[in-house]
């Protein structure tokens, strides 16, 4: 992607020559006369900023269609609905929270069955699939172990069982990968992150490039409503015309500070998957994350990710919290761990906050 590309696939209003894209509130447009239509009739089916919004990313993606929905979550409820009671999803184990919880729900509401695989591990995905398979849901980088999983083989798999293959692109962005290219059928984004990128819009995209799966989301996006408003969709735009300047400084911050961060006493793990700004740390035993988090300065102690700021968050008590206590033990997210969304701040600043913090956060030992 180079951003001379992004800036003209963001600039659209020919009849004004304006540079930033007008938003366009208008729930509502006039029909010159029966039968003739502008293309634009109710703002929820179509509305002239979300279009340049969706139209630009799905060029990003190399898709012929992308949904602008209300929020990441409803990116994901969007793609649900192709599934029917009785088909199977395989999951990756190592799952945002909040997708989890939803698909926990549509288990039991819907019979349709989620089981958690190892996409780490080839054998075991092949050895669960079964003629009731009906997609792959897959987080590239897993969410907070930061896993990178190589997505080749499983395009070939799901290809050859007449499975749809959904990418959960959020960590990555058509900066880093575009799946649709690569092979799968479905991307999706918690716009939200760095796409938004500066904590300031709730919004979700899904693409997709084969015909027919437009035709059912289409349907669904309009029918269910949960589309993106105008200066959401707006704030998207303006976002996209930086994300390759945010990504390649949260990622260059990131890979500094994991050099740093290696050989300090407080760190047991450092979990990083080799790309983007996201890291997670398993602190030692006698260093307390409760401590640490009150002694930060410069990062935030926030739940979200991808955006100008440096984030802390504490996936065992927030992004993981609807998560049983068994299953988090299963994937390793204990009270050590805490996940670190690297923003764009000036190196040195983010270094010496948290250095100064994690000394900070080291327990007294009683003699
Ligand atoms: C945040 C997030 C979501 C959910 O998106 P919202 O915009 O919060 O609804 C889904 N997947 C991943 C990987 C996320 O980080």
């Amino acid at each position: 992607m180079k951003s001379t590309q992004l800036a003209q696939i963001t600039r659209t209003d020919d009849s004004t020559g304006a540079i930033s894209n007008p938003i366009y509130l208008s729930t509502a447009y006039s029909h010159p006369k029966l039968g003739q239509s502008t293309g634009f009739d109710y703002t929820r089916t179509k509305n002239p900023t979300r279009s340049t919004f969706e139209e630009a990313f799905a060029k990003l993606e190399g898709g012929i269609q992308s949904y602008a929905t209300s929020s990441g979550m409803a990116s994901i409820q969007l793609i649900c609905n192709l599934f029917k009671p009785g088909d199977e999803v395989l999951v990756s184990f190592d799952l945002y929270g909040g997708t989890f919880r939803l698909f926990d729900f549509y288990e039991r509401q819907y019979n349709i069955t989620f089981k958690y695989v190892h996409f780490e591990n080839f054998e075991d995905v092949e050895a669960a699939v079964t003629p009731q398979t009906r997609a792959f849901f897959i987080e590239p980088i897993s969410n907070p172990l930061m896993i990178h999983i190589d997505l080749d083989a499983y395009y070939r798999l799901a290809q050859a069982h007449n499975i749809l293959t959904i990418i959960d692109n959020t960590f990555l962005t058509p900066y880093l990968s575009t799946p649709l290219k690569d092979g799968a059928d479905i991307v999706l984004h918690s716009a939200t992150k760095y796409i938004g990128g500066h904590n300031d819009v709730l919004a979700g995209v899904v693409t997709v490039k084969d015909a027919e799966l437009v035709e059912s989301l289409s349907a669904f996006h309009n029918m269910i409503g949960a589309t993106l408003s105008p200066i959401d969709s707006y704030l998207l735009l303006r976002g996209l015309k930086t994300l390759h300047l945010r990504m390649e400084r949260s990622e260059r911050n990131a890979k500094q500070l994991i050099d740093v961060l290696q050989s300090s006493p407080a760190i047991q793990e450092v979990l990083y998957s080799g790309h983007t700004g996201m890291l997670s740390l398993r602190l030692n035993k006698q260093y307390d994350v409760g401590r640490l988090l009150e002694h930060i300065k410069v990062c935030i102690f926030a739940e979200s990710l991808g955006g100008t700021e440096s984030f802390i968050t504490f996936p065992y008590t927030q992004t993981h919290v609807d998560m049983p206590d068994d299953e988090k033990d299963k994937r390793g997210i204990d009270q050590q761990l805490i996940r670190l969304s690297i923003g764009i701040e000036d190196f040195d600043d983010i270094k010496d906050d948290l250095i100064q913090a994690l000394e900070k956060s080291k327990l007294e030992v009683t003699p």
